[in-house]
């Protein structure tokens, strides 16, 4: 368990002794607009085992799947908590929640499920959202489905939230968490979409048994090819593992025996924001990966963004305040170059009206210029003249820039070598 949670190991007796001591959590578990997978990873349950989650670590007071009562019984027992469990209850919420039609797509007892859960959530000491569709309406939420799903974020924005996406959850990570508040009496630390860091602060592909086949250029390129018998990297068939966080390739499922990548199939992406859009085609190559950046988390990429967007909008506030300078200067020496030869100068392209009134409209003074040939030509059909080397450089300055300061000192005839010719770097 310190392990799961990414704690020493030294960590393992205080939260031995914490679960032992605990009483069994008060767990509230509601269904909405799923497949029922996160019940599944939750029966599956091997560290510890689902027995022992039941009857030493939780008290499972409400679970339509799981519990023996049924109908009225079963909603007066849900209706009832704050009043059994002064204390305080855990909820868990497994499934999408629908808003379309004022959410009557999922109820329960003739309610909307929406409604029960910001019900059961607000009074609950903490809400976890157990898989992708209660984290931020999954595939009942992609574009195209009918029901408006959202997560748990949006259904019941007051909740105290950890959110433990993946299609499924992973369940050691919901027991993880569970043993992290028990022992702590804190739930754990999360990124800014409530996933805790030390689940989801990783990406995949850093952890991936695969990845040295992905640096050395190996991968999978067909189904059942040589690669993929070989068990090569499966960047090229889709796997999204560069750009998800999970621990998935480090904890696995079904008591650690296996995960996706492990199985033959790339990473989904099941634990990202919108993976159903975001993340799909589930075989389409990504069109690039990250650098590898084995601490990088998504807060931290996401600033990364933020502060790259910042970056580009000065450079473009900047190159737009040099363009009109220049259209600036260079629309006074056409003023003036107008004036000598008594014509209207032509527009500089690109200029901004106001930065440069006509010069017929505004005879008044202008900067002296020196006399260049362009003066003598029409303006409309000569090219924009430009700086020539030697405006741009000072007489005395130049000798020095070309020849550099060596060719100021007068070479001694009698130094070894002076007559030589110098030998490029390469044949020394
Ligand atoms: Fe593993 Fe996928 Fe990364 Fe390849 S691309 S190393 S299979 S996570």
């Amino acid at each position: 368990m310190a392990a799961a949670l990414a704690l020493p190991a030294t960590f393992a007796p205080r939260i031995t002794a914490a679960i032992e001591r605990a009483p069994r959590l008060p767990v509230v578990w509601l269904r909405g607009q799923a497949c029922g997978g996160d019940t599944e990873a939750f029966l599956a349950a091997a560290s510890p085992t689902v027995s022992e989650l039941l009857l030493d670590l939780l008290s499972i007071e409400y679970h339509d799947a799981l519990m023996t009562t049924s109908g009225e019984a079963a909603t007066a027992a849900r209706s009832s908590l704050g009043a059994r469990f002064p204390d305080g209850y855990l909820a868990v919420v497994e499934g999408a929640i629908p808003t379309a039609d004022d959410g009557m797509a999922c109820t329960i007892g003739g309610r909307p499920f929406r409604d029960v859960v910001r019900e059961v959530c607000d009074g609950a000491i903490a809400t976890i959202a157990v898989g992708a569709c209660a984290f931020d309406g999954g595939a009942p939420g992609a574009s195209g489905g009918r029901t408006d799903a959202v997560g748990v974020t949006e259904a019941a924005p007051n909740a105290r939230l950890i959110s433990l996406p993946g299609c499924p959850m992973n369940v050691e990570n919901l027991t993880a968490t569970i043993a992290h508040y028990l022992t702590f009496s804190e739930l754990p630390v999360t990124d800014s979409r409530h996933r805790p860091l030390f689940a989801y602060g990783g990406l995949v592909h850093n952890q991936c048994e695969r990845r040295a086949h992905y640096e050395f250029g190996e991968f999978v390129l067909a189904w059942g090819d040589e690669g993929a018998q070989k068990g090569w990297c499966l960047y090229k068939m889709g796997c999204k593992g560069p750009e998800a966080f999970a621990n998935c390739a480090t904890v696995q499922y079904a008591s650690a025996t296996s995960w996706s990548v492990k199985a033959g199939h790339g990473c989904i992406g099941c634990t990202m924001p919108d993976f159903w859009d975001s993340m799909g085609p589930a075989h389409a190559r990504l069109p690039s990966t990250l650098p590898f950046a084995p601490n990088i988390t998504a807060d931290q990429i996401g600033l990364g963004l933020v502060g790259g967007i910042a970056a580009v909008t000065a450079a473009h506030g900047a190159a737009t305040y040099a363009r009109e300078l220049r259209n600036r200067v260079v629309g006074r020496r056409r003023a003036a170059a107008a004036a000598t030869a008594g014509v209207v100068p032509a527009p500089v392209e690109g200029a901004v009206a106001t930065l440069e009134p006509p010069a017929a409209a505004s005879p008044g003074p202008v900067e002296p210029t020196p006399p260049e040939p362009m003066a003598a030509e029409p303006v409309a059909a000569t090219p924009e003249p430009a700086a020539t080397p030697k405006a741009m450089t000072t007489p005395e300055a130049e000798p020095v820039l070309e020849a550099g300061p060596s060719a100021l000192v007068e070479p001694d005839p009698n130094e070894p070598g002076a007559d030589e010719p110098e030998q490029p770097e390469s044949s020394r």
